[in-house]
């Protein structure tokens, strides 16, 4: 390669393999254009925003006008989407958080979940971004074992002169009522509708609804005091005698199988989280330590901080490798829990460590937001812990590889 083509590069220290190169010309323009506004108008906003514990809103409409979610036609499709989540995490974690809530956890949610005719309906709203919506699956009393202990009820109430019960699927014959919890669920005060998972009490299995936000019975209350992801704004919903129509309940989910199905898709858009924020912390430490002088030298001449620039290279280009093999097979239509599971689980270790020892290079201004590593440092724990804790992960690998269950045990 040459050298003006690698001054081009839009990962040039993070990227050492140069998997961009999987990305057409027009892919790299738009993350050259995302990468533009990030940095211009995100990223002086960014350490005043997450010390209040607030979400830049005057971010959210530029960043839906980016049309970040209008594919190319390109054999790399998915790895550009990854990318583009990449890029948003390699800024800053909420950011990326934000984004996928709508173009992985609700998408993938109606894409897997809605008949031909809701999707039909509904995914061109979700794709411009005038349909909001959250994925509402976590309960106060259920993380880890949701899939089990899902305790929010959906009961069909027939209308008084009778009519089609839910089998038969006429809006006219009655409605849906949901009562429950939902806990930590993100963007849900800034939704139109929450995809909220109850568990139907006629057959005992798990169905999906879109409730409106603003239907009465929905509350919404903000969780306060969160130490990681501080700009992402995660509510606590209460649900009490919501009516939902029977035209809102995605069609194609009928038990948790269903929902798992959707995890498998989300868990690849976490491990791409995780990859962009190793990429964000390293590139912060890296500018930090080739200027900072100690013992009359750069930081970065010395032996002991090479190496940890050289742990978190080693560990951010074998998470993107991960990820880009991972979202080629998903490409392909190959899902497995195991392999999105282990993508989610390994990135996230890695993740761990080398925003770790970027806050460690900094020194004391590591832990301060503005050398730029400390938010990253935090935002981690929050990204190691949702959509499957590193336990949960390891024992959905560990039941692909001997065939036994270990949750309960
Ligand atoms: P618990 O299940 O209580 O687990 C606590 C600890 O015990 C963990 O270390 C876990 O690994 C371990 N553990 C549990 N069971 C076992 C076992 N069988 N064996 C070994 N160890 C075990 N949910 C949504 O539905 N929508 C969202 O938008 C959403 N956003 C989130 C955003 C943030 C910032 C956070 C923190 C969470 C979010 N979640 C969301 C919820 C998230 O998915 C859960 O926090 C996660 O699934 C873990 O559940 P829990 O927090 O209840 O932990």
């Amino acid at each position: 390669m040459t050298a003006s083509a690698v001054e081009q590069r839009l990962y040039s220290a993070a990227d050492l393999y140069d998997a961009e190169s999987l990305l057409s010309a027009d892919e790299r323009q738009v993350l050259s254009r995302l990468r533009d506004f990030l940095d211009i108008e995100a990223k002086p906003l960014l350490a005043e925003y997450w010390e209040r514990g607030e979400f830049p809103e005057q971010l959210a409409q530029p960043l839906i006008d980016l049309n970040l979610m209008e594919p190319f036609a390109s054999p790399a499709r998915g790895i550009y989407h990854g990318f583009r989540i990449f890029e948003l995490a390699r800024s800053d974690a909420s950011l990326a958080t934000w984004y996928t809530a709508q173009a992985g956890l609700l998408r993938t949610a109606i894409q897997v979940g809605a008949s031909e005719e809701q999707q039909r309906e509904w995914l061109p709203r979700v794709i411009e971004f005038s349909l909001k919506g959250v994925f509402s699956l976590t309960e106060p009393d259920h993380g880890s074992d949701i899939a089990g202990g899902l305790s929010t009820t959906a009961r069909f109430e027939a209308v008084a002169d009778g009519g089609a019960g839910p089998d038969g699927g006429a809006d006219d014959g009655g409605y849906w009522v949901l009562d429950g919890a939902k806990r930590w669920i993100g963007g849900a005060s800034t939704a139109d509708v929450l995809c909220v998972f109850a568990r139907d009490v006629r057959d005992g299995q798990i169905k999906s609804f879109l409730v409106d936000r603003a239907a009465p019975g929905v509350t919404v209350e903000k969780i306060h005091g969160k130490t990681a992801l501080r700009m992402m704004q995660n509510a606590h919903i209460t649900l009490e005698r919501v009516r939902v129509p029977e035209a809102m309940r995605l069609q194609n989910v009928n038990s948790f199988k269903d929902v798992a199905a959707m995890l498998r898709a989300m868990r690849s858009d976490v491990a791409w989280i995780a990859t962009g924020i190793q990429a964000g912390a390293f590139e912060a430490a890296l500018a930090y330590v080739n200027k900072r002088q100690q013992f009359g030298r750069s930081l970065g001449s010395f032996q002991l901080i090479q190496e940890k620039l050289a742990r978190m290279l080693g560990n951010i280009t074998a998470s993107i490798s991960l990820v880009i093999r991972l979202t080629e097979q998903q490409a392909l239509g190959m899902y497995r829990d195991q392999d999105s599971a282990l993508a989610k689980m390994q990135t996230s270790l890695m993740m761990r460590e080398t925003v770790a020892l970027a806050r460690e290079v900094v020194g004391g201004n590591g832990i301060t937001l503005a050398a730029d590593v400390a938010r990253f440092h935090a935002d981690a724990e929050a990204v190691y812990s949702y959509e499957g804790t590193h336990d949960i992960n390891a024992l959905i690998v560990g039941r692909a590889l001997t065939g036994v269950s270990a949750f309960t045990h």
